[in-house]
């Protein structure tokens, strides 16, 4: 058999954002009936954009084909310095992606355990 695959669990690896993330979706009136995923939405892979200091990750799946699925995207603005906003899209009641830009300290989290699944020393 070959390498086993652990899922990133977002509440895991980056608490804080997982923690922020909950909050604003609670905070707002489109996004709180979501805030309960948080904590145990799984980071599937990441944005492949290249762009410097996009944290973007995929949480759940995408349909595609013929009738692609409809995507809702609930739109966290932040009110504090040094806060980006985050950009969540959620598919059939579930959150499937979230986008983060400009902050390059998640996505040198995110690029770490990345490689280390890679590796398979996760
Ligand atoms: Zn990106």
């Amino acid at each position: 058999m070959g390498h086993k695959y652990e899922p990133l669990v977002l509440a895991q690896l980056l608490p804080q954002l997982a923690e922020e993330i909950a909050r604003r979706l609670a905070e707002d009136a489109e996004g709180a009936e979501f805030a309960p995923q948080v904590p145990t939405l799984r980071i599937l892979s990441r944005c492949g954009c290249k762009e410097p200091g996009c944290a973007s990750f995929t949480t759940g799946a995408r349909r595609s084909g013929k009738h692609p699925t409809p995507v809702r995207t609930i739109a966290l603005f932040s009110t504090r310095r040094g806060m980006s906003d985050i950009i969540i899209d959620v598919v059939e009641g579930k959150i499937v992606n979230v986008e983060i830009l400009d902050r390059t300290d998640i996505a040198a989290v995110l690029d770490e355990a990345f490689a280390k699944l890679r590796a398979g020393t996760a």
